[in-house]
Parts: C-alpha cells; structure tokens; sequence
C-alpha cells in the first residue's frame, strides 16, 4: 500500500512526503481505511509502530472534509493522553502532518499555568491533545465543553489504567456527544481496559499489530 492508494487529501499526501514517509506502516495501512470511512476503531498496538499517523491522518482527512470554524470553548476533536511528553509528541504529529490545511492544535496538560490554556480553548480550537487531570480542571472551570466533539481518541489505554485515570476518563466520557467517532488505542488489552473499550465503542474495526 501507499498513502497515495488510502485517499488521503492532498493537502495531508504533500505534508507526509515533506517528512519523507514514503509508505505507511501496518497499523496505519489497515487502520486508515476504516478510519476514513468513519468507523470506530480498536487499535492494540505499541509506540514505535507508526500509531499516532494511524489515526491523525484520517482524523485529518475528515475534519478537513467537512471543514467548519473552530468552535469556541470547545474543539472538533478531542485527543486523551496519559502524559505531558506524549500528549506534546501527538500536538506535533498534527502540526506536522496538517501543515497545510490550518487547523488549530492545542495541547492541555498539568503542571503549567491554566491562562494561556484558557486562551486558546475560548477562542476554539479544531485539535486538542490533553492529559485527563487538566481537561477535567478546563470542563469545570467551563472554559471547555465537549459538546462539540466530531472524533474522541483514547491513546495508551492500558497505562491510563496503571496510571489511576479511569475514575477521570469515566468522568469525561458522558460529556461527550452519543453521535460521534471513538478511537481507542492500547498495547495490552487486559479485563478492565476491554471492558472500557466496550463502553467507548460502536461495533468498532479491530487491528492489531
Ligand atoms: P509512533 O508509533 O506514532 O510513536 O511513531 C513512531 C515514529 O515513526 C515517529 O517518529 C514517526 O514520525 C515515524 N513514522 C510514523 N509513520 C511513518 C511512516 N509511514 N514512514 C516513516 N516514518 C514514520
């Protein structure tokens, strides 16, 4: 496969030969397609397999498809992500491979101030990449909602587990819209972690790699 062969749009096919990608990984040849055709998607895979550009260029491809202005206190996706590096590496992957459509990508975390996180969210933002303690923090200072949210990431499921997140994730969860995309990513699908993506998902694709 090539990325050519996926429909990717243009704008996203000259950003990724830019990077110098010249043919997608696994994860990203058999996820894409399902992603694409907006499908939920359960994903059992590790970092280091191309996973982030496994759902950050479909998630692209769609958003730019039906293109609407960033809604204000809110964003049109919505990324969870276990840590502050992680949840940074995803906020570039998506500068990167949206470099030429415009979008706005932010990246909440803790451990930094609240105002220029703020900012941001009240102006809108069409990307946000967060760490589930801040998110929480911007939804009930209602800086933030997530009734606006097209496509909802859960990334490293399982070391959201280990890291004690579930009680928050369950919290964000039904303050999200019924009608919308999940994608649920995990490099281990223990008891717990499957009993989530249950929850989470509307008869989701599987891939695994
Ligand atoms: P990830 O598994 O998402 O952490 O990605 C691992 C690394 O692979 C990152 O540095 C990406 O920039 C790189 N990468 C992802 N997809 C491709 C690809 N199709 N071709 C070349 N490099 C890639």
């Amino acid at each position: 496969t090539q990325f050519t062969d996926l429909g990717l749009a243009a704008p996203i096919l000259k950003a990724l030969a830019g990077e110098g990608y010249e043919r997608p990984t696994p994860i990203q040849a058999a996820a894409i397609p399902h992603v694409m055709a907006g499908r939920d998607l359960l994903g059992i895979a590790q970092t280091g397999t191309g996973k982030t550009a496994a759902f950050a260029l479909p998630m692209l491809h769609r958003l730019a498809a039906a293109k609407r202005p960033a809604p204000r206190n809110a964003s049109r996706a919505l990324i969870l992500s276990p840590t502050r590096e992680l949840a940074s590496q995803i906020g570039e992957s998506f500068r990167t491979y949206g470099r030429h459509l415009g979008f706005r990508v932010a990246v909440v975390f803790g451990g930094v101030g609240h105002r220029p996180q703020e900012e941001a969210l009240a102006r809108g933002v069409d990307i946000l990449v967060a760490t589930p303690g801040r998110l929480i923090d911007h939804l009930d200072s209602r800086v933030l909602t997530l009734d606006r949210t097209e496509i909802f990431v859960l990334d490293e499921a399982d070391q959201m587990l280990d890291m004690g997140f579930i009680h928050s994730i369950r919290k964000i969860v039904p303050r999200l819209p019924k009608a919308r995309q999940s994608l649920f990513f995990s490099a281990t699908m223990p008891k717990e972690i499957g009993a989530l993506a249950g929850e989470l998902l509307t008869d989701p694709a599987e891939v695994a790699v």
